[in-house]
């Protein structure tokens, strides 16, 4: 087997990193189980090419606006730049598409206008009315998952604020870490085309990417069966293809003619 081709650069707009991310194998697919921030970086520690930048490394210690940077370049590569998806109006119920590119969305993300104000060289942030702060990272979302709304967001200012101003406004908070690090989970306003009823559509890179995975884990069983049974490669051999190999050489298989039947019949 031939190593994986090197990886893709990604830029990391909020700790002003450049990423090598290498292509999904079916093994790294195989480790996807949810749609949960646990999820995500286990994708991504498998993707991620090692890198010499110190403590904040790993996927855990990233950021979740640089995180969802990862994975919509994981998209990219496995899936394509577009979305589409068909959502169902809330009024009248009729179907329709949801259509857009990764890149436009990326785009809207970095115009979404200048920051509050600029990390200082270990990522730390100074705001009145805040204090000194860092912005969550996976690890801390990790470490909140299981606590209720409240407690949660108590739990993660506890971790990212350490000392905060009197009167401190999670609320306000929130709404400050949405505009420092736009998330790829937002609503995208879209019309009925049948009724003409505006509503919001939420979207998320995370759970969208992940779910597609997850979808696709009956057809990765169905790619091994296919290249064991052609080639005769091990099960770890054929999970260890890049995803864009392991596809096109089940596509080569399933262009093959049939064998020919190897029964007798009599007449
Ligand atoms: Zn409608």
């Amino acid at each position: 087997m031939t190593p994986p081709p090197a990886g893709d650069a990604v830029s990391l707009p909020c700790t002003a990193r450049v990423v090598e991310l290498r292509e999904l194998t079916g093994a790294v697919e195989r480790t996807v189980h949810a749609t949960s921030t646990s999820a995500a970086v286990t994708l991504l520690d498998g993707i991620c090419l090692p890198r010499q930048e110190g403590p904040a490394a790993t996927t855990a210690a990233l950021p979740a606006a640089d995180r969802d940077r990862l994975l919509m370049a994981a998209h990219r590569r496995a899936f394509g730049d577009r979305i589409e998806a068909t959502v169902h109006c809330r009024a009248c119920r009729s179907p329709f598409d949801l259509d857009f590119t990764l890149s436009s969305l990326e785009t809207a993300l970095d115009a979404s206008g200048p920051p509050d104000a600029l990390p200082d060289a270990d990522g730390w942030y100074s705001v009145a009315g805040y204090g000194r702060f860092r912005l969550p990272t996976g690890a801390d979302e990790i470490a909140v998952a299981g606590l209720d709304g409240m407690a949660g967001v108590a739990e993660l200012v506890r971790r990212c604020v350490p000392e905060p101003h009197p009167g401190f406004d999670p609320d306000g908070f929130q709404d400050l870490l949405g505009r420092l690090a736009p998330l790829a989970d937002l609503d995208l306003d879209c019309a009925c085309p049948e009724c003409g009823t505006g509503q919001p559509v939420h979207f998320d890179i995370q759970s969208y990417f992940l779910s597609a995975l997850l979808t696709d884990r009956r057809r990765l069983v169905l790619d091994v069966h296919r290249l064991a049974s052609a080639y005769r490669w091990s099960h770890r051999e054929i999970l260890e293809l890049p995803r864009a190999e392991r596809r096109a050489l089940v596509a080569l298989v399933e262009a093959q003619p049939a064998a020919p039947s190897r029964s007798w019949r009599l007449s």
